[in-house]
């Protein structure tokens, strides 16, 4: 029986992966990788190494998560050093925590390597820092994306404070967070900012305010995640990748 890393990919930018990722990605037999994973990561492992893709190619076709444990299971059962290599960090949004509990049961040894978050690099990338002394003391990470359209499980009232709120998998129902955002209070203008393929090379941000980022940001390209704060406007002063 294997060991199962449960790694973090980082952000996009092949020189945010850890050391420690990368050690493993070198001594993996097996690679069991997302769509969200910078694929040159990929062409550090070694010879013979063998690669299973579990990512989805649209929000109609997702392998659903029972499916990847068993998969992420029965190549433990086969493989000495099994990693699998999520984007960002597998505790984000990246059911990490699923699939340790899932091996767990059934007593495959495993370990987490943490992965810079995109919910961080990127907005860093673009120039807005999740915290900045004097304009907010605290941060929040939100799920954008809601399993039923009716209910809501985003606790909206909770979010009237000025802390910066990172959604992730929310350009979809971009026009639909704003909406709910000025509903509980904040003013029209309020800014916000969406970046696109953050930390890549094509990385692209779109600065504007609750009331007009969604015609100025719908047809930009995934992965993209929006920054709702006061931090957005530093971006003015800070922002450096982005020729
Ligand atoms: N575990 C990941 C997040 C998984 S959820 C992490 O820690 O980063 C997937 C969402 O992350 C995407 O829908 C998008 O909102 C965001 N995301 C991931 N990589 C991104 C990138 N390079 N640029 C912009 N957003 C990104």
């Amino acid at each position: 029986m294997g060991k199962v890393y449960l790694t973090g990919a980082g952000p996009g930018d092949l020189e945010l992966l850890t050391v420690k990722a990368l050690r493993l990605i070198r001594e993996a037999d097996v690679i069991i990788y997302d769509r969200l994973v910078n694929l040159d990561i990929l062409k550090e492992s070694k010879d013979g190494c063998e690669f299973i893709y579990v990512g989805k190619e649209d929000s109609n076709h997702t392998i659903p998560q029972d499916e990847i444990n068993e998969v992420i299971y029965k190549t433990a059962l086969k493989h000495k050093v099994v990693v699998r290599l999520k984007g960002g960090d597998p505790f984000v949004f990246g059911r990490g925590g699923e699939e340790g509990i899932y091996l767990r049961k059934r007593n495959i040894k495993f370990e987490f390597i943490p992965g810079i978050t995109s919910a961080i690099a990127v907005p860093e990338y673009a120039g807005i820092p999740v915290t900045h002394r004097g304009v907010t003391v605290s941060f929040r990470v939100v799920t954008g994306h809601e399993s039923s359209k009716e209910q809501s499980q985003i606790p909206w009232d909770n979010y009237k404070t000025d802390d910066t709120i990172v959604f992730l998998m929310g350009l979809h129902r971009l026009k639909h967070i704003t909406q709910k955002l000025m509903e509980i209070g904040k003013p029209k203008d309020y800014p916000i900012a969406v970046i696109s393929r953050g930390t890549r090379h094509d990385e692209k941000t779109i600065v504007g305010t609750l009331e007009d980022i969604y015609e100025k940001a719908k047809e930009l390209p995934t992965p993209a995640l929006i920054v709702v704060g006061e931090v957005v406007k530093l971006r003015d002063e800070l922002s450096w990748f982005e020729k």
